[in-house]
């Protein structure tokens, strides 16, 4: 059987020191000795997230945090006034691909009125077009997006969205499920209010957590209005992270994880990081242009790359035969797109020689399946940005 090669955009693979702390005997979270570890990834987290607001650790995946941020946000349809938890709320949603339209179709679920900026899959949000609707809508309470687009591999302009949204009352909410940790992200600087981020992406731990962190500003419209939420109600988990602990039971051993992770991202430094992935996905994109591929994304993201199949060859037999062959696991398409891209990762764990050695993989199982290929010209020319840009 091959080694296992995890070039999904989540989950990833998990540093040593992070599984092995998921072995030690569970520890009981109201204790000293937890809080300190809370405490100490409370202030890892900030560093990554590069945010002074408050950080919340929930136990779920990062659909859940998402969730929370559209409940305890915008209020939803109410026969309450406005002024008294009442009103209708109207959200703002950048819509192009699988997840941010989760943005929308959670909102809807809440009775939210939702203004849609829709772009066709693979396209980037302009900012001047944020602004405009922005300024039709002017009773928009908050505005939905997204950092890095895991299905089609697109990287919004988050900073640039941050400064037309900062002239308006509506908060910015930004999932950077995926983006955060690869993807340059800074959320006090690009005043983002409300960060949602995942804990199996770019932050290398299990899947099970989800983060936030929340603006003052957000923090007033949480306070202001009724919120249908209580395992998700934020004001709990407000008032509990003061104290160093969380509001209900942690998910213990992955809070051991994420300590240990958070310490590998300190210690690396998030500009390393952020650069890191950024020259690994020019060299994958380099690569696969070599092969005559096409990238999904107008504007890529710097954590994941879509990338068109060929023409004549089968997406799902293609990625059967890496992972049979060579134990290499690419995310596949997803809504329209399934059955025609394929997605690698260049966040966490994954380094220079696994993307050279992925791209090769990718040139034999090609050549086997028919496709003309120079073997060594996708690695020829992800060598050539790798040798530029890694010092
Ligand atoms: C993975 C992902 C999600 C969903 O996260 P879950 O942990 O699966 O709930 C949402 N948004 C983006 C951008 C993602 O990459």
């Amino acid at each position: 059987m091959p080694k296992q090669r995890l070039f999904t955009p989540g989950p990833v693979e998990v540093p040593q020191v992070a599984l092995l702390a998921m072995a030690r005997q569970v520890r009981h979270h109201r204790t000293p000795e937890f809080r300190a570890t809370m405490g100490e990834v409370f202030e890892g987290l900030k560093y990554a997230f590069q945010t002074e607001n408050d950080v919340l650790v929930l136990a779920s995946s990062g659909t859940g945090a998402m969730e929370a941020a559209v409940v305890n946000l915008v209020p939803r349809a109410s026969p309450l006034p406005k002024g008294e938890g009442g009103g209708r709320g109207k959200a703002l949603v950048l819509e192009s691909g699988k997840f941010s339209e989760r943005w929308r179709l959670i909102a809807e679920r809440f009775g939210i009125d939702v203004v849609r900026y829709e772009l066709p899959w693979g396209e980037a949000f302009e900012a001047a077009e944020v602004d405009r609707l922005l300024k039709q809508h002017p009773d928009i309470v908050a505005v939905f997006s997204t950092l890095q687009e895991t299905s089609t591999g697109v990287g919004h302009d988050i900073e640039a969205i941050g400064r037309v949204v900062r002239k308006s009352p509506a908060l910015l909410v930004v999932d950077g499920i995926s983006g955060v940790g690869a993807m340059e992200c800074r959320t006090d600087a690009w005043g983002i209010d409300v960060l949602v981020v995942g804990a199996q992406k770019a932050m290398m731990t299990p899947p099970g957590l989800a983060f936030l962190a929340v603006s003052p500003p957000a923090w007033k419209q949480i306070e202001s209005i009724e919120r249908p939420a209580f395992y998700f109600d934020l004001l709990a988990y407000r008032k509990a992270a003061q104290a160093g602990e969380t509001p209900y039971t942690p998910a213990i051993p992955l809070i051991e994880a994420i300590h240990e992770s958070l310490r590998q991202i300190r210690s690396a430094g998030m500009e390393t990081l952020w650069a890191k992935s950024r020259t690994l996905s020019q060299a994958t994109l380099a690569g696969i242009a070599a092969l005559g591929m096409k990238p999904v994304a107008k504007r890529p993201a710097e954590g994941l790359s879509a990338v068109y199949t060929p023409e004549g060859i089968d997406t799902k037999a293609f990625l059967a035969r890496l992972e049979e062959r060579f134990g290499i696991k690419l995310g596949g398409g997803q809504g329209p797109l399934k059955g025609k891209i394929f997605r690698i990762a260049q966040m966490g764990l994954i380094d220079e020689v696994d993307l050279l050695g992925c791209l090769a993989a990718i040139e034999l199982v090609l050549l086997e399946m028919g496709q003309a290929v120079v073997l060594g010209s996708a690695v020829a020319a992800a060598g050539q940005v790798l040798a530029q840009r890694i010092g």
